[in-house]
């Protein structure tokens, strides 16, 4: 299909210093969990975007010096032939497709504890970089830099730069936003210093613009220098001869930087949950740079219209259209515009799940993309599956997440599919969940896939229909999918963390009681020990439906998993403004229709609440109505003709949407393999005894 001409604008080459990028669709530096450690993981992970057309494809932050040392947190490193090894692999890999590749060379600053190297953090002026999430938490304090620091610094920059031209790389970064080194320099309550790099903002760049001036005396002509930086805050701030000091800022280093990435100061707003944000969230902040300098500029704001794409570059906010999560979601997202293919792509929901993977310390999930980082290592390609020799019936019973990516990818491989769901919708857990408060966008995780079943003519697709073992005999599929979801139960815990049986009243709700439209007498009681979105959201939709409503955790915070996905604070001003009381460390230990008895976690002591019902958000158990039934007549469906009984999603193992679907996904790419088949390689860095790479040695 031919693209649409409106969007041929986003196909123009743009010059960044030396060198050109093939059109304006930018991957930005982002986290992805894999380290050096992951070499060919990462390479294959990034190559896929390569190929489906992004034009500038970069690293993650990747350390300059042992200095900058974020462990456990995952980052990259470029500290010797091996880093420049294992990175030549991914630079290699972006340029078999005719992409650039960017490295964001980073000094984590005061930012970082330097848990493995055991140096001592570095800072303008011994200032910390608070810490509100656990893992970013430690208690060594960052020493003052003196001159000697910093020439350090400066002369690491300009190792880092040479390595990664070395490395193959075209862009590459000095990095001074989002609380680490160069970002410290420029506030000036991480900045106190009273030599030339301290007091007014021209002085307070001083050092970004040390760092990008040995960068290009380092790279010469050979690279493009990027200046990745924030600039909430210093809008904030009038400046002394310009409107804030982000435009001071751009004034006086516009002559210095190739391009402009510019992005916000903390993780909540620089990657916020759809939950909460929408589209573009960035331009408020970011929409002044292009007039304060005719350097190319690159933001983000999870763009997945084209029309928002073309939008942002006519009317002069960005020359690139910067992606990280709309690149997980779909590294196919350039190409599919390209080809006038606009509704096949997978969009990102804003869910954060990624990032939860940095946070987590591992290769990054995600919820609508199930190949992201499974490229190597599982060899699944996100837009090609293998073709199946012989065509076999494939039956999938429940329609929600996992059982509709099941049922795409089998029939992709041309298997003749039918799907069933006994609901009136397909969506399983979401037709109720995209109702609440913030989560409509995750329904993109329907919307994609029964978009691409509709299209194809070896699905079949049945509503309303509740299938039992005799209707699945009947049917006598090849292969059976069992994705019946999960229940969530009225199970309690002790303090010891051990359950200690279900709370039974009538007036004890579950959220599945919510979904089916029974909504609880207030005044309300919600219990949540699940942590995650879900207690938060019930809160909210049962607080916009008019019930007076309190929230009770056994965890520190309210939602206290959702640190993991930025929402966490977001979560507590939500609930905030509707007037929703938060009440942490408590366990519920009993109720009896007009009273809650809450158990301090820790001290063991009772308070008594008044309230006429109860919402449990705790623990969810497969559905084993039909496994149970289908595993004690297997015998009769194995004699029908049934080879492989698979149960899939929430039915087998409960937990987050991206579960589900990565579940389908790889029990429609295993259908019918044997279990041998199915361990994934195990990627290993480079090391000293790697065989021969001369790239490595002219570096030296
Ligand atoms: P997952 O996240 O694993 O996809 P969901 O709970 O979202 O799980 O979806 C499970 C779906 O399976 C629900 O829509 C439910 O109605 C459906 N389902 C469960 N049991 C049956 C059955 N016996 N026949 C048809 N549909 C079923
Ligand atoms: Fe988007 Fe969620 Fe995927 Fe992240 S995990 S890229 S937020 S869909």
């Amino acid at each position: 299909m031919a693209r649409d001409s409106r969007y041929d604008v986003l196909f123009q080459p743009v010059r960044i210093g030396p060198v050109t990028a093939p059109n304006r669709f930018y991957q930005v530096p982002h986290a992805s969990g894999m380290t050096n450690a992951l070499p060919r993981v990462r390479a294959a992970f990034r190559e896929t975007k390569a190929e489906g057309g992004w034009g500038v494809i970069c690293t993650g932050a990747c350390s300059i010096d042992q200095t900058s040392d974020d462990a456990p947190l995952p980052f990259a490193t470029l500290w010797d032939k091996n880093d420049i090894q294992a990175h030549a692999l991914m630079t290699d890999a972006v340029h078999r497709h005719g992409a650039m590749a960017g490295v964001e060379l980073w000094h984590g600053g005061a930012s970082v504890m330097n848990r493995a190297s055991r140096l001592p953090p570095l800072s303008p002026s011994g200032v910390p970089w608070m810490a509100t999430h656990v893992g970013f938490m430690g208690n060594l304090r960052p020493k003052s830099m003196d001159r000697s620091d910093i020439r350090d610094v400066l002369r690491w920059q300009a190792e880092g730069a040479r390595k990664a031209r070395t490395a193959g790389f075209d862009i590459v970064y000095v990095y001074a936003g989002m609380g680490y080194l160069g970002y410290e320099f420029l506030l000036p309550e991480y900045n106190h210093r009273s030599d030339e790099y301290g007091g007014g903002i021209e002085n307070r760049v001083r050092f970004v613009r040390e760092m990008l001036e040995v960068t290009r005396d380092a790279v010469g002509m050979d690279c493009g220098v990027a200046l990745r930086v924030s600039l909430e805050e210093l809008r904030g701030r009038p400046g002394e001869h310009h409107e804030s000091e982000a435009h001071a800022l751009v004034a006086l280093l516009s002559d210095h930087a190739d391009l402009f990435d510019v992005k916000m100061d903390s993780s909540p707003t620089d990657c916020s949950a759809s939950r909460f944000t929408g589209e573009g969230s960035h331009e408020p902040v970011i929409d002044f740079v292009k007039r304060m300098t005719d350097k190319p500029v690159v933001g983000v704001g999870r763009f997945t219209s084209p029309d928002t794409m073309v939008s942002q570059i006519r009317r002069g906010v960005l020359d690139f259209i910067g992606g990280a999560r709309p690149s997980i979601a779909d590294p196919f997202l350039p190409a599919k515009i390209r080809e006038g293919r606009v509704e096949e792509i997978r969009e990102c929901i804003g869910c954060n799940i990624c990032i939860s993977s940095w946070h987590d310390g591992v290769p990054v999930r995600c919820t609508q993309n199930p190949t992201a980082g499974e490229e190597w290592r599982r060899g699944w390609h996100p837009e090609r599956v293998t073709i199946a020799h012989r065509p076999e019936k494939v039956l999938v019973v429940g329609g929600g997440p996992a059982g509709l990516e099941c049922a795409l990818t089998a029939a992709r491989q041309g298997h003749e599919v039918t799907i069933a769901d006994r609901n009136a919708a397909w969506g399983g857990r979401l037709t109720f969940e995209k109702t609440l408060p913030g989560l409509s966008a995750w329904n993109r995780v329907v919307d994609y896939r029964l978009g691409r079943l509709a299209e194809m003519a070896n699905v079949s697709m049945y509503l309303e229909s509740e299938l039992g073992v005799d209707e699945i005999a009947d049917l006598a599929p090849d292969h059976l999918i069992l994705a019946p979801g999960a229940r969530w139960t009225r199970m309690l815990y002790s303090s010891m963390e051990i359950p200690v049986g279900t709370l039974e009243h009538p007036a004890v709700f579950t959220p599945d009681d919510i979904a089916a439209g029974r909504l609880p007498e207030g005044p309300t009681l919600v219990f949540d020990f699940d942590n995650y979105y879900y207690g938060g959201v019930l809160t909210e939709h049962l607080a916009a439906s008019g019930i007076e409503v309190s929230y009770v955790t056994p965890a520190g915070q309210a939602s206290a998993w959702t640190i993991m996905t930025n929402e966490l604070p977001l979560v507590h001003r939500a609930l905030a403004r509707r007037n929703v009381s938060v009440t942490t460390l408590q366990m519920l230990t009993a109720f009896d229709g007009t009273t809650a008895t809450l158990t301090h976690l820790f001290t063991g002591e009772t308070t008594a609440v008044s309230c006429r019902s109860v919402l449990i958000v705790g623990l969810r158990l497969p559905r084993r109505t039909l496994v149970d039934a289908v595993e004690a007549r297997r015998a009769d469906l194995e004699a029908a003709g049934i080879r492989s009984i698979v149960t899939i999603g929430d039915g087998l193992a409960p937990g987050a949407i991206a579960h589900a679907v990565h579940s389908g996904h790889k029990a429609a790419r295993e259908l019918g393999q044997s279990e041998g088949r199915r361990h994934y390689l195990r990627d290993m860095p480079i090391t000293d005894c790697e065989p021969g790479f001369d790239r490595a040695e002219a570096a030296e």
